[in-house]
This record gives C-alpha cells, sequence and structure tokens, in this order.
C-alpha cells in the first residue's frame, strides 16, 4: 500500500505545525515567524499555528534549476493562501504541473522542510501537495 503523504502529515500529528507570527498591534499574520512585523515595524508580535490547507493564487513554473537539484525538476513555486487568508509562498510537488489549477486545495507537508534548508539553495521552505477531496 503506499502511503499518501497527507496520510504521514496526519500521522505525524502536532509534531510538525505550521507556525506563523501575528503582530499584536496591526493584526497582521504573517508567514515565516519573523521577530518584527512586516507591517507597521513591532515587535510586539507572537508565534500563532497557521492551518495547513489552502488555495493556490498563483503559480510559476521553473524548469531550470540550481546544479544538484536536477532530479526535481520541474519546480512549481506558489503563492497558497491558507485558510485564515494568510499568504505564503511555497512550492509543490507530487503533482505534474498541468495539473495545477487556480483555487486548487492544497496541503503543507511538512516532512521535508529541513532537509532542504540543510542544503540552503532552495529556500522557498513549505511544500504543498495537492490534497485529498472531501
Ligand atoms: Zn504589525
Amino acid at each position: 500500500m503506499k502511503v499518501s503523504p497527507a496520510r504521514v502529515w496526519r500521522a505525524r500529528g502536532s509534531r510538525y505545525r505550521l507556525e506563523g507570527s501575528r503582530c499584536r498591534d496591526c493584526g497582521f499574520t504573517f508567514y515565516p515567524p519573523k521577530p518584527a512585523c512586516p507591517k507597521c515595524g513591532s515587535r510586539n508580535v507572537e508565534r500563532v499555528q497557521l492551518p495547513p490547507r489552502g488555495r493556490v493564487v498563483t503559480w510559476a513554473v521553473q524548469y531550470t534549476v540550481p546544479e544538484g537539484f536536477r532530479s526535481r525538476a520541474p519546480i512549481v513555486a506558489a503563492i497558497i493562501e491558507l485558510e485564515n487568508g494568510v499568504r505564503v509562498l511555497g512550492t509543490i510537488v507530487d503533482v505534474d504541473p498541468s495539473e495545477i489549477r487556480d483555487g486548487m486545495t492544497v496541503e503543507a507537508q511538512l516532512r521535508r522542510v529541513a532537509e532542504d534548508g540543510d542544503e540552503g539553495l532552495i529556500v522557498y521552505g513549505l511544500k504543498f501537495v495537492p490534497a485529498p477531496r472531501g
């Protein structure tokens, strides 16, 4: 039986949270978390958990990728609007680029973030996979 990324996500539970920051002064919520609000500059920010699901707002397929990442091409960079309205930049994986649509529901896949971060080349950070229906 093939284990879907969504299944892995659920099994991991709360250990892999999608965390962002929320400004206590202006209410702006953003990702990735930072010590200061990018909107008003306030340092009065708190960590908040972000919903792992969202929809595709826009995307770009990148066919030319850095040396060492050829096996991952093409890379789909996308802006995802999470269920609470927060927009994040990420990549969509495990899908043929021709199947991606505006408004498509995707789910954050957090298991490979650290792996990419260590290599330091692809800094989009978040990876999303098409969300199962229902
Ligand atoms: Zn603010």
